[in-house]
């Protein structure tokens, strides 16, 4: 557990040296301008870069008409336009959920999931290929940690998906794929300042949540940002040492510490917080789960959402993971009304794309 923050932000894009090009997919407006700007060249043309790779998914200078041939020949030799691409995606048969497989510059797939409902369109996109955190009830933290993923590649998850799906059509997006996005929070804060520019037709913030098993620093750094984006705490127990066992950082970053900053997110951004719990049979679906439960939506402002848990027994996990079991649904409804009576919203999602091994956190390793 250590280690865990020296894995973070290490793939941003930087300036050209010892003859490397400069990654311009996943730099800012603001970044984007400067760096027009410091070669003596007008800052517009950050605009219209950013208007071509964020707005048009371009990736060949030849395509940048407003761009004059001298200066497209010049990018082209200093700086490059590295992208996701398309490898496979699979929809299920049962409700439409659609899971997309990206391939990375170097090889690596990462998964995004499109998940169509009545009034809402949403996908929920990665963040780390792998996770380094290691909650017991989750596939991607059984394949282990592999990298961050750039601003450009978060942010091309969007792209690839409306490409194809269609722009209009994805309503919402959730970062809650693949990793922790707080533990790569630069490039998670660098996707949502473009998602967040006038000039991205993409999803407004406001229809944005970024998920997090709970790093309290970055909840509060979020919170500055000003990004106002709706913040989903991955709960799963109201118990220290419950939520330990199910999810190693705990033990570092404690539930009260989170909770105090969950707090000082609702606080600042003035928005509800989603408190997302997976159902464990016998382990956080108890009665005095429900007391816990209560007691905390009393002190701040939130809803619940309440998730099935979905078994990972294709995974055949060892040690604890292995006697994880959702809770029978009988228990899911009542534990849900026990809630709502104590006015609290809740939420009760269905494991939308469990089928195709595409459910949010499920996000299978085929490849
Ligand atoms: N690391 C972030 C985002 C990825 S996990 C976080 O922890 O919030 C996002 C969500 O996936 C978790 O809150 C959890 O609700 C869900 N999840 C993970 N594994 C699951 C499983 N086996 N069954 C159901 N939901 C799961």
């Amino acid at each position: 557990m250590e280690n865990i923050e020296l894995k973070t932000e290490n793939n941003q894009a930087k300036p050209a040296q010892n003859n490397k090009r400069t990654q311009l997919k996943g730099l800012t407006l603001e970044e984007l301008k400067n760096y027009f700007g410091k070669t003596g060249k007008p800052r517009f043309r950050g605009e219209q870069l950013f208007n071509w790779m964020y707005n048009h998914l371009a990736v060949d200078y030849d395509e940048m008409s407003n761009i004059p041939k001298v200066l497209r020949n010049e990018l082209r030799d200093i700086t490059e336009i590295v992208t996701l691409s398309y490898f496979d995606s699979v929809v299920s048969p049962e409700n439409g959920t659609k899971k997309y497989i990206f391939e990375t510059n170097d090889k690596h797939k990462i998964e995004s999931v499109l998940i169509p409902e009545t009034d809402r369109t949403t996908l929920c996109v990665s963040t780390q290929v792998g996770c380094p955190l290691d909650c017991k009830f989750c596939a991607t933290g059984l394949m282990g940690y592999k990298k961050n993923l750039s601003a450009g590649e978060i942010f091309d998850q969007y792209l690839l998906a409306a490409k194809d799906y269609g722009a209009d059509k994805i309503t919402n997006l959730v970062y809650m794929g693949m990793g922790e996005p707080m533990l790569n929070f630069n490039a998670t804060l660098k996707s949502l300042q473009i998602f967040a520019q006038e000039l991205t037709t993409g999803i407004s913030l406001k229809k944005i949540t970024v998920s997090t098993a709970g790093i309290p620093q970055k909840i509060r750094e979020l919170a500055d940002s000003h990004l106002k984006v709706k913040l989903a705490f991955s709960l799963h127990s109201c118990f220290e040492d419950i939520r330990s066992k199910l999810m190693p950082i705990n033990d570092k970053y404690s539930l009260k510490d989170n909770i105090n900053a969950v707090k000082y997110y609702a606080r600042r951004t003035a928005t509800r917080i989603t408190f997302e719990y997976v159902m464990l049979k016998d382990i956080n679906d108890r009665e005095e789960d429900i007391d816990a439960l209560s007691r905390l939506c009393g002190e701040i402002p939130c809803k619940i959402n309440i998730i099935p848990f979905n078994s990972l027994k294709h995974m055949q996990p060892t040690g604890f993971s292995a006697e994880l079991e959702t809770s029978p649904m009988d228990r899911i409804d009542e534990f849900a009304q026990r809630l709502r009576d104590k006015n609290i919203t809740v939420m009760l999602r269905n494991t939308q794309g469990e089928d195709i091994a595409a459910a949010c956190g499920q996000l299978a390793i085929k490849y």
